[in-house]
């Protein structure tokens, strides 16, 4: 497969790029191009932002049953192409396919239709005292997406601020990005008017800065690692914009005494290797009573072998490949610094699995045992299914580690005693945190404390980010 894009979605209309410049996709599972899309720069930000702007004035004030029939009318033309998006997600990112439709795919359609319905429900004003308070569009969103769930990050800023009445232009990743453009072919076959979504490819330095720069945005939502975050709030300081930021993890899984053990195990294993540990709320540190971790180190080994490394559109594959070349040098780098700082290897390694197509980014999913909090693997974010596992003392000592690091993104408990877990929960700081393998809940906040930035997206929290109050004092 092929794919070659060589035009902009500016203004509901397809154009051409200003520039030559091209970027190379690559299929994760084998390594060769699967395709190339435009390198935009500043002069084609500079018109996707005009449009946005001009489209602004007549898209938020259309009524809110309006936009969500637009909304909904997009979930439906993305849902009648999932199986497209799945197949060329799984091969933009290598999680395997199967997954990739239930995820990748079925979350933005999920999402899309989810908004229509928030919005039908949403209160836009509300009366305090002589005062009217109502909710307003913030204007013109920039959004800048990573490339593990590229179309579902890209829909928890995208529906949610169409649902607002913003318009966006939209800078997806680099890394993958035709997604995007089925995500644009859908608005076109929704009827979405000119110009409320705008889609430029490009490199984060070149398209993503002159973004973040434009005097023409309101706000950025990005969603990214930490690196990227920081320089986007300096770049955004000088024209006061609002921004909101998703950013990196370390979250820890704090499995008490009382736990059941091998269902805690097993979950904080699969928490951590989904989409080949490239997830930003992975359990990548494992918390086990001292005198448990043999124990436990036994189970992750166990499941860790479960998962078959493989080409991610093969039906038996488990574990599919890391996305890019930089990130399997990455992530083997991590693992032999992590052999290099003394701790225990429980499974997999740095060297290449056995069995896999040549030329794809494969690495074995792999368990360190007896980490200390401040190795480099327990520290930084690996992005990579490397999990490691760290003894505690008590329950005091465990609730500390999880707490030492610079990230506050997720996290997870396990107790046989429910009070006890949620209280240990509530000590945690980060966004999320599952007690005893809670399920994932579309409708609750997501977000960062510390370093893994702040705002919160998904469910009528997110929506509330594109929105600025506004009060009219009334007389009467
Ligand atoms: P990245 O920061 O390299 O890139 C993310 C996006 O930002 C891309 O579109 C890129 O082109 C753009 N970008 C990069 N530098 C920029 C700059 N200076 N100005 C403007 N735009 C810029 O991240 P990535 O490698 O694509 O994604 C992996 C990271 O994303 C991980 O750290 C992961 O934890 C994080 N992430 C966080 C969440 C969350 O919700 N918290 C979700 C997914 C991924």
């Amino acid at each position: 497969m092929r794919l070659v894009r060589d035009k902009f979605y500016i203004g509901g209309q397809w154009v051409a790029p200003s520039g030559r410049e091209t970027i190379e996709v690559h299929n994760a599972g084998t390594g060769e191009v699967m395709g190339r899309v435009p390198a935009g720069g500043e002069k084609d930000i500079d018109a996707a932002v005009g449009a946005a702007r001009s489209a602004f004035e007549s898209w938020s004030q259309t009524s809110a049953e309006k936009r969500a029939e637009y909304l909904e009318k997009i979930s439906t033309a993305l849902k009648a192409r999932a199986d497209e998006l799945a197949k060329t997600i799984a091969q933009e990112v290598g999680m395997p396919l199967k997954m990739a439709g239930r995820i990748q795919a079925g979350l933005p359609i999920a999402n899309f239709a989810n908004y229509g319905k928030i919005l039908k429900e949403f209160s836009f004003e509300q009366r305090v005292g002589n005062s009217l308070v109502v909710r307003e569009p913030v204007g013109v969103v920039g959004a800048i997406t990573p490339w593990n769930y590229p179309l579902h990050q890209i829909t928890l800023k995208v529906a949610p601020a169409l649902a607002a009445g913003c318009t966006v232009v939209l800078k997806p990743s680099e890394v993958a990005p035709f997604n995007a453009f089925i995500l644009a072919e859908a608005a076109e076959s929704a009827g979405l008017p000119n110009g409320v979504l705008n889609i430029v490819t490009g490199y984060g330095a070149a398209a993503g800065e002159a973004l973040v720069k434009h005097p023409g945005v309101d706000m950025i939502s990005f969603t990214g690692s930490t690196r990227a975050g920081k320089r986007i709030s300096e770049l955004a300081a000088h024209s006061v914009k609002r921004v909101a930021l998703e950013l990196g993890g370390k979250s820890a899984s704090v499995i008490l005494e009382d736990a059941d053990l091998a269902a805690a195990v097993k979950g904080t294993v699969n928490g951590c290797y989904l989409n080949s540990g490239q997830t930003c709320t992975a359990l990548t540190r494992m918390l086990v009573p001292e005198k448990l971790y043999p124990e436990a180190a036994r189970i992750a080994a166990e499941v860790a072998k479960g998962f078959n490394v493989g080409d991610p559109l093969a039906e038996t594959t488990r574990l599919g490949p890391l996305t890019s070349k930089a990130q399997l040098e990455r992530v083997r780098g991590y693992i032999k610094k992590g052999l290099d700082e003394g701790a225990e290897l429980v499974a997999g390694g740095a060297e290449p699995p056995e069995g896999v197509p040549a030329g794809g980014y494969y690495v074995r999913p792999t368990v360190f045992g007896m980490v200390r909090n401040d190795m480099t693997i327990a520290r930084e974010e690996i992005f990579g299914p490397v999990l490691s596992i760290i003894p505690y003392r008590d329950e005091e000592d465990a609730i500390r580690i999880a707490n030492d690091t610079v990230y506050g993104l997720a996290g997870a408990v396990w107790s046989k005693d429910e009070a006890r877990a949620q209280r240990v929960a509530r000590r945690i700081r980060a966004g999320q945190v599952d007690v005893n393998g809670g399920a994932f809940n579309m409708n609750a906040p997501f977000g960062g404390f510390k370093q893994s930035g702040h705002g919160r997206e998904a469910g009528v929290y997110g929506l509330e980010e594109f929105l600025e109050y506004k009060s009219l004092q009334l007389k009467g």
